[in-house]
């Protein structure tokens, strides 16, 4: 089972996604956590990559490639679970072609929904430790250390959760990912959450949809 979630920055798509692959043991795969760690690294396209993020731009097709295919290549027998990715219907072709050459395909495109202005508040207030990555948010789930994480390292706020390039890359999310969202609702595999309720109820709605691909995949074989 091959699932991909989408959804505005801040949508909390990266909580369900955890959630989602730790219940179905799915391999999650997490591009933006992807580039970050490259951008930080001494790889050669650490510039490239670090500069195109703050501008709140999206890395090119090669560099985006590289990470899909290298993921693949080391792949178990895991279905996987992409979060954040495609971006645009590029992308989206790039991985169904990948997915046919294997024999698989995208069972469902998941997409939790989130107002622009709950993206602004919630993006602004969000604060990610700078030793081992974990998210708070200053309004709904403040560290019990103030400005540091439990695990002592520094909360900053990440570099592309600034007001200017959060617009940006929501203007982004509108104008391509649109064309994913648009391509999977035609191919009747979308399936839309609202993602302005708690967690738990967001999780529940989640399964119920993922509960309807195991039946259907039961009644195929
Ligand atoms: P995210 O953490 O998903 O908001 O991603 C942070 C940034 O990483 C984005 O603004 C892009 O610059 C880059 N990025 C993440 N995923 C992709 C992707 N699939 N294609 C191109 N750029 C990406």
């Amino acid at each position: 089972m091959n699932i991909i979630i989408l959804g505005p920055q801040g949508s909390g798509k990266g909580t369900q996604a955890d959630m989602i692959s730790e219940k179905y043991n799915l391999l999650h795969i997490e591009t933006g956590k992807i580039l970050r760690e490259m951008a930080k690294s001494d790889d050669p396209l650490s510039k490239e990559i670090r500069e195109t993020m703050m501008e709140g731009r999206l890395v090119s097709d090669m560099i985006l490639g590289k990470i899909i295919e290298g993921v693949l290549q080391t792949k178990d027998k895991r279905g996987l679970l992409l979060d954040g990715t495609p971006r645009d219907i590029t992308q989206y072709d790039l991985i169904k072609n990948i997915l046919e050459r294997r024999g698989e395909r995208i069972d469902r495109v998941i997409l939790i929904n989130i107002s622009e202005e709950e993206t602004i508040k919630r993006l602004t207030s969000r604060r990610t430790c700078e030793r081992c990555g974990n998210v708070y948010n200053i309004v709904t789930k403040p560290s019990p250390n103030g400005d540091m994480c439990e695990c002592g390292g520094l909360l900053v706020q990440r570099e592309d959760d600034f007001p200017e390039s959060i617009k940006k890359r929501l203007q982004l999310y509108h104008e391509q990912t649109g064309a994913v969202l648009s391509e999977a609702k035609r191919e009747g595999i979308l399936i839309e959450i609202n993602g302005e309720r708690p967690v738990e109820v967001i999780f529940k709605d989640i399964v119920d949809a993922i509960e309807k691909i195991n039946g259907e995949n039961t009644v195929k074989n």
